[in-house]
């Protein structure tokens, strides 16, 4: 007998799933049994595909049985099993990426952990919210030894070796005292059709029924058989007209993991050159790692219901790496490569349509129910918008389903709400990007736009900076950066006072100019201003604050220096007693205080603030 210690991350989520700070235990059913199916998955696909296990039998099934004097409960099935090393790798170690990051993001608060396990996933340790031992014995297909873990929690378990006549495996629960509920037949019975009906291979547990007795009058006996209790078939295999919502739910729930509802939920069958069945669900809560490089995909990949494989990024692009369901496809061979997958043609036919259809749900759940599509938006929506620079073909669609705050409106506002609420004159769709929203409320850049009740979109979301500048238009309409140079063009002006003001103006222009060559490409008059002063923005091909900080962000050092362009209100007083200035010093303290005034309402470090301080004091002085 072998004493082995678990992964110290083993141990922590022990240590949670005893304190028992989920709710909902009877899940480690479905854990359970899901893991079950996965063997016999794992093996109907081997005794297709290699030929050292044609010649084994393979009879599927899902045995679960009570002894209530021993207050155990067995999940058995007849699938690939474990040899001792499997058994190391996967019942003492947690091979999910991020798991070390998961555990410590924990806040200690059990309401919000449980929530978030929920969406880790718990899988085979949950049974330890019931059991306060487990055992598992084991026999790999094709091997001759069968072997036995056992653990009661802590920091570790053993492995000996044990008998066992045919291969796959069963899981033996000691349940706990105040647990013994899950004793109960019916109460079992019920969490199983509940949560494993469309399991594809049949579950049987133990039942008494009552018998009648043939003879009149005399009662009837109970008496104990075998049976099936679960649907035992692919549920997306069944026409939809026979799926009730509480199924699809219920499916849902044990292909994800999560235990909350999904979104919404779409069920398509193919037929003609290319067959196949896809049931896609949008789930109501993220998943944990949906921010993580390493995600795992949610989308299982099926061969006329055979399983392939869980781990198939390609199936769907990564911005809609949060949707979870099948893909059963008819036509593909069975032992397909990993290397043939990812270039096969029934697959991205397969995908192509996948994704219009769920960009198609998405935007039929956005018509037809703004508050839900919301929700949805919420938690969502940033990797949405990954698609606009990763998928060209389908980037008018995304554009529909983005949303964005507004100048105008306290709600969010679509692309198309916002044309159908432009202005008769307005040529162009309008933004400004910034780290935060009251920032972008209050932009001098914006200030014409209010004044002649224009709007503009508000992107604070980081990702913004660099993918809406990608777009260049929302059907047929332009979309412009409100800092960008040449916009002035498409505000409204009075072309005299313009006229008069450059004239006006140009020798302060002049000096201005010189005095700020190291840190402005130009100084010029602003036809944007309102109430501001000054205003910084970028010329036609170059990149903004936020693009800039984004391409630092990523790694780019060496970027050249890109200068802003000051622009000055011509309407403003500071700016008409400047013309009237031939102090040196004072021009030039005032024309450095109206660029670093206009950093700031960019949301700009500034680096030197003694330099500030010692121009404001001088101006204060003289002005006292
Ligand atoms: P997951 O199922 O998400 O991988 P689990 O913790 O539930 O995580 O299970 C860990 C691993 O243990 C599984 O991936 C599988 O390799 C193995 N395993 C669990 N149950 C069984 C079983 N009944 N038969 C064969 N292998 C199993």
């Amino acid at each position: 007998m072998a004493k082995h210690r678990f992964q110290t991350e083993v141990t922590q989520l022990l240590n949670l799933m005893i304190n028992s700070l989920y709710s909902n235990k009877e899940i480690f059913l479905r854990e359970l049994i899901s893991n079950a199916s996965d063997a016999l998955d794992k093996l109907n696909f081997l005794t297709l595909t290699d030929e050292n296990f044609k010649n084994l039998k393979y009879e599927p099934k899902i045995d679960i049985s009570i002894n209530k004097d021993a207050k155990t409960i067995t999940i058995s099935d007849s699938g690939i099993g474990m040899n001792e090393e499997d058994m190391i790798n996967n019942l003492g170690t947690i091979a999910k990426s991020g798991t070390k990051s998961f555990l410590e993001n924990l806040s200690g608060d059990a309401k919000k952990d449980s929530m978030l396990i929920g969406q880790f996933g718990v899988g085979f340790y949950s049974a330890f919210m019931v059991a306060d031992k487990i055992e598992v014995l084991s026999k790999k297909a094709n091997d001759d030894s069968a072997y036995l873990w056992i653990s009661s929690a802590g920091n570790d378990y053993t492995i000996k070796k044990a008998a066992k006549e045919t291969h796959g495996t069963s899981i033996i629960l000691y349940i706990k005292e105040d647990e013994q509920e899950f004793l109960n037949d019916y109460k079992v019975e019920s969490i199983i059709t509940k949560y494993s009906n469309h399991i594809q291979f049949p579950i049987h547990m133990n039942k008494e029924e009552y018998v009648p007795n043939e003879e009149e009058g005399k009662d009837g006996t109970y008496e104990t058989k075998n049976v099936q209790i679960n649907r035992a078939s692919a549920l997306w295999r069944l026409p939809k007209t026979k799926i009730t919502d509480d199924e699809y739910k219920d499916f849902y729930k044990q292909i994800s993991h999560d235990s909350s509802d999904p979104i919404l939920w779409t069920h398509t069958k193919a037929e003609g050159s290319t067959e196949y069945t896809t049931l896609f669900y949008i789930p109501s809560t993220a998943p944990f790692d949906l921010f993580r490089m390493d995600y795992q995909s949610g989308v299982k990949l099926y061969v006329k219901r055979v399983f392939i494989s869980d781990s198939e990024k390609e199936l769907l692009p990564p911005y809609l790496r949060f949707v979870r369901g099948i893909i059963d496809a008819e036509d593909l061979p069975l032992n397909v490569s990993r290397e043939i997958l990812q270039q096969n043609k029934i697959l991205n036919t397969i995908k192509k349509s996948s994704i219009k259809k769920i960009l198609g749900e998405l935007k039929k759940l956005m018509d037809s129910d703004k508050e839900k599509y919301l929700e949805l938006y919420k938690i969502f929506g940033k990797v949405l918008k990954e698609g606009l620079y990763s998928d060209f073909e389908n980037r008018d669609s995304i554009l529909e389903l983005l949303l964005f705050k507004s100048s105008k409106r306290d709600s969010l506002v679509s692309l198309k709400e916002y044309k159908e609420s432009m202005q008769k004159e307005q040529k162009s769709i309008y933004y400004i990007t910034g780290e935060n929203e009251n920032m972008l409320r209050n932009s001098p850049l914006i200030e014409k736009f209010k004044k002649q009740d224009i709007e503009v979109l508000l992107l604070d979301d980081e990702v913004d900076a660099i993918v809406i500048p990608m777009v260049h238009e929302f059907d047929k309409t332009p979309l412009k950066p409100v800092n960008n140079s040449n916009i002035d063009e498409e505000i409204k002006n009075d072309e005299k006072t313009s006229e008069k003001n450059s004239q006006k103006f140009a020798p302060l222009i002049v000096k201005m100019r010189e005095i700020l060559k190291d840190e402005v490409k130009d100084v010029k008059i602003s036809n944007r201003l309102d109430d501001s002063p000054s205003c910084l923005v970028y010329d036609k091909d170059d990149p903004d604050f936020q693009m800039q900080q984004m391409l630092k962000q990523m790694g780019q050092d060496n970027l050249p220096k890109v200068k802003p362009i000051l622009e000055i209100n011509a309407e403003h007083e500071i700016l008409n007693k400047l013309l009237k200035q031939d102090n040196v010093a004072i021009l030039n303290d005032v024309s450095f205080l109206l660029l670093d005034e206009a950093r700031m309402k960019e949301g700009m470090k500034i680096e030197d603030m003694t330099k500030i301080e010692k121009r404001l004091n001088s101006l204060i002085s003289k002005a006292l």
